[in-house]
Order: C-alpha cells, then sequence, then structure tokens
C-alpha cells in the first residue's frame, strides 16, 4: 500500500465517524457555492480539532505538512462524502496572504478566527469601472494621522452581507504606473461609513452587494504590506484563487453524473453509461479531470517554491477548469432531461431529501442551478480572455 493510499483511508475513517448525517445532507442537497454559516462552522470546528482546517498553511498557523497530493485528496473525499462546502476566502485568499506578508500582530489577530470559521472574509477587488482591467481602480485611502479614509465602491462583493471583515484594493497613490499606487488593506465591514447593498441574481439569489465606502476611518495598522506595493500582495492572492479550484467540485459533479447514468436507460435500452455516444462524453471529461488534478496539484506545489510559475499554471487551470465543470454541467443537463425540470427549494431543509422528485439523485433538483451558476465561473476571478492574456505575455513571452 502507498503512503497516499494510507492516508486516503485514514481520510476516510475520519469523514465516516465525524460526518454527520445532518451536515451530509447539506454537502447534497444544499446548492450554493457555501454551505449555511452554522453547519460550515461547524464542520470547520470539527477539522479544527483534527488540525484539518487550513490544511494548506504552514504547522506555525495552525496547517499541516502535507504534499500538495495530499491536501487535494482531503478536499476531494470531502467532497465526494458530501461535506459541507467550506467558505474558501479566509482559507484560500485572504489567510495564505496574511501569512507572506503580515505583521506578527495580524497573523495572530486574523489566522486563529479563519481556522475556526468565526469570521468570514469578503474580497473587495472589482469595482464598477475597473473589473478586467483591476489596476485601473480607484477607491480611495488618503492618509490622515494614523488612520486611512477610504471613499469609493467595490461590486460583485460575494457574500460581504454575511462576513465581518473584507479585505480591499485601494489607491494609495497616483503618481507612476497605476499599479504602483494600490495598497492593500483589511478591516471590518461594520465600520461606520460602510454600506453593504444586495444585487439579485437573475436566479434570484443573493449572493452578490456593491459595497459604498463614505469617509470611512481604519487604522494605518490596517495595511498588509507596504503602502503602495499591494499590487504585489494582490497577485499573490488570485494565483491561490485560481491555481486549485476547480478539480474538487468537478469530481463531484462527475461522480453524481456517473452514479445517475448506471440506474437510468438509455436509447438502446440499456444503462446509458453503456450508451456508446454518452459514455464517449463523460470519458472525455474524466480524462480532462485527470488532467486537471495533476495541474492543480503541481500549482499548488509550485506556489512553495517558484511563485512566477504557479501564476501562469493557475492561470491555465483557471482557464481548464472552469471550461470543464461548464460542460459536465451541461452533460448533466442533456443526460437529466425531463428530471432536471421540477424546482424542489425544500430539499434544503433537512429531511428533505426524503421528498426527492425525479429520483434517484439529488442531480434532479440540482443540475439546473448548477449549470446557471457555473455560467459565471469564466468571469469570476478573471475572466478566460485575460487568463489567456497572462499565460500569452508571462508564460510564452509574447
Ligand atoms: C460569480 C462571481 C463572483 C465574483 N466575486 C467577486 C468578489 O467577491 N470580489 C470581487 O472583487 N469581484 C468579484 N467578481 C468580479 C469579477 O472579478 C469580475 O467580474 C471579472 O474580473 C471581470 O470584470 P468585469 O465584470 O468588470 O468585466 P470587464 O472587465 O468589463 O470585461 C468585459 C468583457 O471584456 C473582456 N475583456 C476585458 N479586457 C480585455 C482584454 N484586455 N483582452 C481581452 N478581453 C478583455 C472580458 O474578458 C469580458 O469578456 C465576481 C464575479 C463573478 C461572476
Amino acid at each position: 500500500m502507498t503512503e497516499l493510499t494510507l492516508f486516503q483511508e485514514e481520510v476516510r475513517d475520519f469523514l465516516s465517524d465525524r460526518l454527520t448525517p445532518e451536515l451530509r445532507h447539506f454537502g447534497e442537497a444544499y446548492p450554493g457555492f457555501v454551505s449555511p454559516r452554522p453547519i460550515e462552522a461547524e464542520w470547520r470546528r470539527i477539522l479544527n480539532e483534527k488540525g484539518w482546517s487550513v490544511p494548506g498553511w504552514s504547522v506555525e498557523y495552525g496547517g499541516t505538512e502535507w504534499s500538495a497530493e495530499q491536501i487535494m485528496l482531503l478536499k476531494r473525499e470531502m467532497t465526494l462524502a458530501n461535506a459541507p462546502r467550506l467558505q474558501p476566502t479566509g482559507e484560500n485568499l485572504v489567510g495564505p496572504v496574511i501569512i507572506e506578508f503580515g505583521t506578527a500582530a495580524q497573523k495572530s489577530a486574523f489566522l486563529p478566527p479563519i481556522r475556526t470559521s468565526e469570521t468570514w472574509w469578503a474580497q473587495g477587488y472589482s469595482e464598477p469601472n475597473a473589473g478586467s482591467d483591476l489596476a485601473s481602480l480607484q477607491t480611495k485611502a488618503e492618509r490622515d494621522g494614523d488612520d486611512y479614509i477610504i471613499n469609493g465602491t467595490k461590486i460583485w462583493t460575494s457574500h460581504a452581507h454575511k462576513c465581518e471583515k473584507i479585505f480591499c484594493l485601494v489607491r494609495t497613490s497616483n503618481a507612476g504606473k497605476p499599479q504602483a499606487g494600490i495598497s492593500f488593506l483589511l478591516f471590518d465591514l461594520d465600520t461606520p461609513g460602510i454600506e453593504v447593498r444586495p444585487i439579485i441574481t437573475f436566479g434570484g439569489e443573493h449572493e452578490f452587494n456593491q459595497v459604498f465606502f463614505t469617509d470611512v476611518r481604519v487604522p494605518v495598522a490596517s495595511l498588509l504590506g507596504k503602502e503602495n506595493e499591494g499590487w504585489n500582495v494582490s497577485k499573490f492572492l488570485l494565483t491561490s484563487e485560481r491555481a486549485y479550484s476547480y478539480a474538487t467540485v468537478t469530481h463531484d459533479y462527475l461522480n453524481k453524473i456517473r452514479g445517475f447514468a448506471r440506474q437510468v436507460r438509455g436509447r438502446n435500452n440499456g444503462a446509458l453509461v453503456n450508451d456508446p455516444t454518452f459514455s464517449k462524453k463523460l470519458a472525455k471529461a474524466e480524462m480532462d479531470l485527470q488532467s486537471l488534478d495533476l495541474m492543480e496539484a503541481k500549482a499548488l506545489q509550485l506556489m512553495k517554491t517558484d511563485m512566477p510559475a504557479s501564476s501562469i499554471l493557475a492561470s491555465a487551470n483557471k482557464v481548464q477548469g472552469t471550461k470543464l465543470q461548464q460542460a459536465v454541467t451541461e452533460l448533466a443537463i442533456e443526460m437529466l432531461e425531463h428530471y432536471a425540470i421540477p424546482l424542489q427549494p425544500r430539499l434544503e431543509q433537512p429531511g428533505g431529501l426524503e421528498q426527492l422528485i425525479g429520483e434517484p439523485s439529488t442531480l434532479t433538483a440540482l443540475a439546473v442551478s448548477q449549470y446557471f451558476n457555473d455560467r459565471a465561473m469564466t468571469i469570476a476571478g478573471g475572466t478566460t480572455e485575460i487568463q489567456k492574456n497572462i499565460i500569452a505575455a508571462r508564460g510564452l513571452g509574447l
């Protein structure tokens, strides 16, 4: 038995021991990217007890010394076991940059509550006129004694209404290149002068917000890294965001698709999974996923040794991973046909799965919302076109 197989057994034993039916219910039947707060917090608490809440962080800050393969394996096994979906911005985005660029005081103030899910962080990057061209951002932070005074607005701020804190890119200088006047601030979302206004999606969900800042006063100690050097921090964070975020969830979709296709009939009257046209599409997705698994593990490993190389691979992973996610959610709709039609929001309540219409899989209830959600994946975290520009310019020197 290899070390990785032994580790997989340990993970599976832990999941069968600690993942209660209630927690599994939310992993299986709740459609959002993140499980409801109390459920998410309960699951992170259990992981934290085991020392597995933030496995990618160094041991000093409550992480592990695991290899990239072990980290990916834990995430995959949790998803396949229907563990609640964890809020990623603390663990995967701001946590690593606090570890890399933060002062001792920032590390001790901000890292422990991420590990236990006591604080959720929102990402304040995009503005109404600064998305792809992020360096043109205009939210200003002006120095006033020991404080900054912030004015401006951020948009598409996912889950800000559920978060206690925000990490924010702000303009602290107009001298030189636009990138050279940006700083990275960490502060509380309940600071006076902040208004979080909902933006409701066409699916009727409240995930996005626009956040307005009017004379918001935060201490200079909110600065992460040096003043006017926030662009480097922001790039480091974007690499974490793009490097390894796509394979895990795709394993889950494909697993559910395979399970459903074994139970329903295809055109030749045998199981759909044996239908040549369908099985060819499934096999293609599975091969693409295997390659994505390897690329994500490589990008994660490179983050420790060669950040510039990791950042280019992260852009490639984002292009490939989001394309695959979209292909797989399309395959689910194609396979389910009329089974996908009933809207079944009551499944979200504990016990709701017993009322599932169109058995035998929760895919029947979730496939349409996943299909629509995943259209946004080629935009969120930087669009596909921008990733291709990064690969061309920084990777290929074009
Ligand atoms: C689900 C989701 C969650 C998000 N969450 C957050 C969040 O929490 N915090 C946050 O700060 N932001 C968030 N965003 C915003 C996201 O980062 C931006 O939408 C994204 O960077 C694109 O910016 P934009 O919407 O302004 O589009 P634009 O930049 O206006 O782009 C419009 C189109 O033009 C293309 N384009 C632009 N410039 C170029 C170029 N140079 N070359 C080729 N094509 C180009 C783009 O690819 C795109 O197709 C989220 C977005 C989504 C969809």
